[in-house]
């Protein structure tokens, strides 16, 4: 389906999301009641316009609602189970079929098949908390399917990237998968060691955006282009670069994908907006306009590959992600990264955290090249950025992750 036109793939997505909504209105009370409220029939959803007026469902309600969400018929003890990682408080459980699983596996394929992974060929990832077989069937599986090495996110330390080289030797995975900034760590020692035989064919970074000069570094260590994917637990890849990383292609065959405006409406390419998911798979535990907490932006031009499903841009991250001034306005953390950290020679890491409305602090891991004149810049750049706020430089060895392996490089600390 992946060269079918845009237009093709729309006319089959409102097919699609015509039979869930039916689905719903009859065999899902939680639903049908948010129908109801919004007096919306689902025979009479036939454009995203009039699917514009269904109800938003977020994270919080789902958080709530748990298993309240479930479609008549369904039994919990035979579905599959997923969980969110609780960088946010309180994990989200996820239950769907074994045929949605599996056809969440193969666009997750997919995507590495279009920067030359083959399946069965070995992985090499580096992930928090690996989750390691249990039965000796499980083992049996893995090794013939999903042949794959792990580097604990947790613990990348020399020793242990020269225990995953010797793996690497032994296994020789094509494809490196991870964590985008583990990955980037990765590189980094990599590079200083001059490890030799960690050479992957591709390499996949996922699980938050990838900052422009960890690529960059990424590439330089690997000597290959490195590819970003954007999913989540809830409804598996929502989009994935292709072999032209020219942005990241929707998964418009399982998805439908919105990127919205605070008032609902729709953001314009280029213009960072909400991303808002339904599921058009999921019938047991169905998110219909769920709203994640990441802002992206939609790219104007297609991809040049030939592929219909238009491209995000890029992932500007995620809504606590985002810094406020004293006058109200917001400026993404990533920006601030890009304007900085990528200009300002002489810094390896950084993380912001904000406190208060007047109060920042810019946590770096300072490299041998940084002055005092490169300080000063820094320092400069956020007090305009942020005027009338305290600004604190805080020097330290490493940016520590959160529970989940995850890195978060801004973190606003004022509640909304
Ligand atoms: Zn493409």
């Amino acid at each position: 389906m992946q060269y079918l036109s845009e237009q093709e793939l729309h006319e089959r997505q409102l097919s699609q999301l015509s039979d869930l909504l039916q689905f719903v209105y009859a065999r899902n009370n939680f639903y049908r009641h948010r129908f109801n409220e919004a007096g919306i029939q689902p025979a009479s959803v036939t454009s995203m316009e009039q699917f514009r007026r269904l109800p938003i469902l977020t994270k919080g309600e789902v958080r709530a609602r748990g298993r309240e969400l479930l479609s008549d018929g369904f039994d919990a003890t035979q579905l599959q189970k997923a969980k969110t990682g609780g960088s946010t408080g309180k994990p989200i459980e996820v239950l769907f079929t074994e045929e949605v699983s599996q056809l969440r596996n193969a666009s997750g394929r997919r995507n590495k098949r279009w920067i030359g992974w083959r399946v069965g060929e070995p992985v090499g990832a580096v992930w928090g908390n690996p989750i390691e077989p249990d039965t000796i069937r499980e083992r049996l599986r893995q090794w013939i399917l999903d042949p794959t090495i792990s580097l604990d996110t947790m613990s990348i330390t020399v020793d242990a990237v020269r225990e995953f080289e010797r793996k690497w030797r032994r296994m020789q995975p094509t494809l490196l998968f991870g964590h985008a900034h583990s990955v980037f760590v990765l590189a980094t020692i990599v590079e200083e060691e001059n490890i030799e035989d960690i050479r992957p064919r591709a390499i996949i970074a996922s699980s938050m955006m990838l900052l422009p000069h960890e690529r960059e570094v990424i590439e330089r260590a690997f000597g290959i282009k490195a590819t970003n994917i954007y999913g989540c637990e809830e409804v598996g890849l929502i989009a994935g670069e292709c072999e032209w990383h020219e942005g990241l292609h929707l998964n418009n065959d399982q998805l439908i994908v919105e990127v919205l405006r605070e008032d609902g409406s729709e953001a314009r390419p280029g213009e960072a907006g909400l991303v808002v998911v339904t599921d058009l798979l999921n019938k047991a535990m169905p998110f219909i306009r769920y709203r994640m907490e990441d802002y992206a932006e939609l790219a104007s031009e297609p991809c040049s590959c030939g592929r219909g499903a238009p491209i995000l841009r890029r992932v500007v991250g995620r809504t606590a992600d985002f810094l406020k001034r004293l006058d109200g306005s917001r400026v993404a953390g990533i920006s601030l990264i890009e304007n900085t950290l990528t200009r300002i020679p002489g810094i390896e890491q950084m993380q912001i955290v904000q406190d208060t409305l007047s109060h920042i602090v810019v946590r770096i891991v300072p490299g041998p090249d940084l002055g005092t004149a490169q300080r000063n810049e820094l320092v400069a750049y956020f007090a305009t950025t942020f005027k009338g706020a305290t600004i604190d430089v805080e020097d330290v060895c490493g940016i520590s992750q959160e529970a989940n392996g995850k890195y978060r490089f801004s973190i606003c600390q004022i509640p909304d």
